[in-house]
C-alpha cells in the first residue's frame, strides 16, 4: 500500500528536489499546502507558471522580465561603468552599495574542477559590449576564492588589449574584524589593497 496518495507523493517528490530540503520538509511543504485555501493554492500555482516569463537580458545577462533589463535601459546609470559579477545574488548585494554604473552577469566562474570553463559563461559577450561601447571602466567583482580569482585573471587577460581600464574590488577586512584574528591572506589582500588617505 503506498503511503500517500498518488498527487501528493508526486508534490513531495517534488519538493525533495529544492536545495536543502529532505524528505521530512518536503513533507511538511506538502502537508501546510494540503491544508491551505483554493485561493492560496492558486497564487502559489500562478507564482510558479509566471516564472516562464522571466528572461535573460540580451545585453547584461540578468534576469528580467523587460528586454533590455531595467537597469540596461535606466538613463540615470553611469554606462561608461560595467561591473562584471557570477550570479544575480552578487548583482542584489552590489545593488545595496552606492554603485550606479551597469552589470555583467557571467553565470558562474571558471571552474575545471567543475567542468565550467570560459565558453560556458558570458565572456565572449562581455568582449563583444567592451569593443562595442568602449566603456570608461570595467569593475571585475567575482568572488574572491581560487575560482573567482582565476576567472577575474582570465578576464583581465582578455580586456588587456583591448585598452579598456579595468579594475578588480578591493580585498579587505569584514567591518568589526581584528587584525590579529583575521587570517594571512586576507590580511596580506588587504594591505595590497590599501587605499592611501593623504597626499
Ligand atoms: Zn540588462
Amino acid at each position: 500500500m503506498a503511503l500517500y496518495p498518488k498527487h501528493l507523493e508526486e508534490l513531495i517528490n517534488l519538493f525533495k528536489k529544492f536545495p536543502t530540503v529532505g524528505q521530512r520538509s518536503a513533507e511538511r511543504f506538502s502537508s501546510y499546502l494540503l491544508k491551505s485555501s483554493p485561493e492560496e493554492i492558486n497564487a502559489l500555482a500562478e507564482a510558479i507558471l509566471n516564472l516562464r516569463k522571466i528572461k535573460f537580458c540580451s545585453i547584461c545577462y540578468n534576469i528580467t522580465e523587460t528586454q533590455p533589463c531595467e537597469i540596461c535601459s535606466d538613463g540615470r546609470r553611469d554606462r561608461g561603468t560595467i561591473c562584471v559579477v557570477e550570479e544575480h545574488s552578487d548583482f542584489i548585494a552590489l545593488e545595496k552599495t552606492e554603485y550606479n554604473g551597469l552589470y555583467h552577469i557571467l553565470g558562474g566562474r571558471i571552474s575545471p574542477l567543475e567542468g565550467v570553463g570560459p565558453d560556458d559563461l558570458k565572456i565572449e559577450e562581455l568582449m563583444e559590449r567592451i569593443k562595442k561601447n568602449q566603456p570608461r571602466e570595467i569593475i571585475i567583482a567575482t568572488n574572491t576564492d581560487t575560482e573567482g580569482e582565476t576567472t577575474a585573471l582570465y578576464l583581465s587577460e582578455l580586456i588587456k588589449p583591448l585598452n579598456v581600464s579595468h579594475s578588480r574590488i578591493a580585498y579587505g577586512l569584514s567591518a568589526g574584524s581584528n587584525i590579529a584574528n583575521v587570517d594571512q591572506l586576507t590580511l596580506r589582500r588587504a594591505m595590497e589593497g590599501r587605499k592611501r588617505l593623504y597626499p
